[in-house]
């Protein structure tokens, strides 16, 4: 089951897609499902049902909140959060219900200088306070540059944090470009946190 972890729609996060392009453009590039992740943000379930529509296409409600150690993507977890958490705070909140955490593009913006640097930088990027508090890290995601998805995908295998893949779609086109593709058919929220917990996927960017 391939699903697209990672994506903004118009109002509700600054994006371009419009939620009625979305079930249609998903089937388009090969989805099976998808999770909304607004920024703060949150869907009400019955239009959620509404934008699947017919197509078998199926539709996740995630969000995405901001904590001072930055932007975590959370499943199972639907309270409304206004202002910026701590990222122990979060933690708390989610774990109390079981959600998922996940360092969204950990190190945007983070890595200006070159492979070799990078190389030697693994253990110290491996010490941000964040990655004590989520259960995974976006390995792909389609906003930030090659260096900072290859320091993600190595600091989730130093820390044996799940290493996943959203895209974290502002645009239409960006849709599916970073899959994770389940082994096994879900149908929920929890059904989901349930096979990316057991470790029951792999992480796609897919390559135009
Ligand atoms: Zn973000
Ligand atoms: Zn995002």
């Amino acid at each position: 089951m391939r699903i697209d972890l990672h994506i903004h729609t118009r109002p509700r996060s600054c994006s371009a897609i419009d939620p009625g392009e979305l079930a249609q453009q998903a089937r388009r590039v090969g989805l099976d499902g998808l999770c909304l992740t607004e920024h703060n943000c949150l869907w009400d379930p019955r239009e959620i049902n509404e934008l699947a529509g017919e197509g078998g296409l199926c539709i996740f409600q995630g969000n995405e909140i901001t904590t001072n150690q930055g932007d975590v993507l959370v499943f199972g977890y639907e309270e409304k959060v206004t202002g910026v958490l701590t990222i122990q705070d979060l933690r708390k909140k989610v774990e109390a219900v079981g959600g998922l955490l996940i360092a969204a593009h950990p190190f945007r913006g983070f890595l200006l200088f070159g492979i070799t640097q990078l190389q030697m930088n693994v253990d110290q990027a491996s010490r941000r306070p964040i990655f004590q508090y989520v259960d995974g890290v976006e390995i792909f995601n389609c906003k930030v540059t090659e260096e900072e998805n290859e320091m993600a995908l190595r600091v989730s295998e130093r820390l044996g944090l799940l290493g996943l893949a959203g895209s974290d779609a502002h645009r239409l086109e960006e849709v599916g470009r970073c899959v994770t593709i389940l082994e096994r058919t879900v149908h929920t929220e929890r059904e989901l946190i349930e096979e990316l917990r057991a470790r029951r996927f792999t992480a796609e960017f897919v390559r135009k």
